[in-house]
């Protein structure tokens, strides 16, 4: 039985593991952290449905939908309920054209697919995380951070903090760009270093809880983006309850805001900006921020051409293959999707069918 080593536990590692799997490989997920889904997290507080990182799909996206299907949650797949969102110029809020405010984002994606709108998990992203997790569980590994990779008789030594190692036949770097970068210009892999010159911009997110009562205008569509003269530190506002059913509990509304990097608590930031902009009233019953130190890549020019001849290189050796957002798109479905194609490369390589 060939052995596969999968390192990182984001879905685009998940998805890898979980092909492999049922490919009839023997896998190991590494993952360095002590819970599975990387940058997809999903919180439960007082009836509320808190997203840290990702809160949907591209509904014309296919890859979730299959994955769901094939773990048994396809029916939690739920759709976008409000439609439309505006762009706060500083003194008002005027409606966006369909698609417009994720292009303002930088989502990039074709126009007719942000016209399409979003999906997501009635219980949120980590859904699919959760259902992988579980099928993985004989595979999954935690607080297993890989420190290098080495050429070995059968294939790699994958060597992990505190000196132990895996022998592998073949592995799979489900590592953001930079990680993986350094591990693969060890082994002299050329080019591999400039992995690293994908950006990974730091965001904050900041999930607000109000009783309904307390906004003092209807909040219409999903939210809006904010104009670069409305200096403000908010980029965006998802209204989260009228986006996706299910987020906050009868009565009440969940906000989420991205802010750009700025000093001073976010949480409090967030409310003094939105507070005129919605008329809020009154403090919010909580508030949750999560800190992205690295969040979403941005790539350099000539990325594609650089990640093609990176595997080109890898083609020399061993099977190895990289997947995740650092390379073939950031969204959700492109990392499944770049997941499940390293699985094919490495099965395929060492002729597991
Ligand atoms: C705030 C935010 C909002 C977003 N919103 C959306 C959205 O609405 N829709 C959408 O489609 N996409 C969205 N994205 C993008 C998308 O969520 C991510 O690009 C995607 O989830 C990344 O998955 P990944 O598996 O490639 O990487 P990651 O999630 O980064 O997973 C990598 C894993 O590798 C582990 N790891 C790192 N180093 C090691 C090591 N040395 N050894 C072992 N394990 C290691 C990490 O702990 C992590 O678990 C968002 C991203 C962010 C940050």
């Amino acid at each position: 039985m060939s052995r596969v080593v999968v390192v990182g536990a984001g879905i685009a590692g998940l998805a890898a593991a979980w092909d492999l799997v049922r490919a009839g490989a023997d896998v190991t997920l590494l993952e360095s952290e002590r819970r599975p889904g990387g940058v997809i997290v999903t919180e439960r507080r007082d009836g509320f449905i808190v997203e840290g990182g990702p809160d949907g799909f591209l509904a014309a996206e296919p890859e979730l939908p299959a994955l769901a299907g094939e773990l048994g949650i396809g029916d939690r797949v739920v759709g976008q309920r409000a439609r439309g969102s505006s762009l706060w110029t500083g003194t008002a809020l005027e409606v966006l054209e369909e698609g417009r405010a994720a292009a303002l984002l930088g989502i990039e994606a074709r126009g007719a697919d942000l016209a399409a709108g979003f999906r997501s998990f009635a219980g949120g992203m980590a859904e699919p995380v959760a259902a992988l997790a579980e099928r993985l569980v004989n595979n999954l590994r935690f607080t297993q951070g890989v420190t290098g990779i080495a050429p070995a008789r059968a294939g790699w030594r994958v060597a992990l903090t505190g000196g132990s190692s895996h022998e592998a036949d073949g592995v799979v770097l489900a590592l953001p760009a930079h990680g993986a970068g350094r591990l693969l210009e060890a082994v002299g892999v050329s080019g591999a270093r400039a992995l690293g010159e994908v950006v990974y911009a730091p965001s904050v997110t900041v999930s607000l809880a109000y009783r309904a009562e307390q906004t003092g205008r209807p909040l219409e569509g999903t939210g809006f983006v904010t104009g670069p003269d409305a200096q403000a530190t908010v980029r965006a506002c998802t209204y989260a309850s009228s986006k996706f059913l299910g987020r906050a509990p009868d009565g009440h509304v969940l906000l989420r805001a991205f802010l750009a990097p700025a000093d001073g608590d976010p949480a409090m930031l967030a409310h003094a900006e939105l507070a005129p902009i919605l008329g809020l009233r009154g403090a919010p019953l909580w508030s949750r921020a999560f800190h992205w130190t690295r969040g979403l890549p941005r790539y350099p020019a000539h990325h594609a051409a650089h990640v093609a001849a990176v595997r080109e290189r890898l083609t020399r050796l061993a099977p190895l293959a990289i997947a995740g957002a650092g390379y073939d798109g950031a969204g959700v479905s492109a990392c499944v999707r770049s997941g499940r194609e390293a699985a094919r490369l490495v099965a395929s390589r060492l002729g597991v069918p």
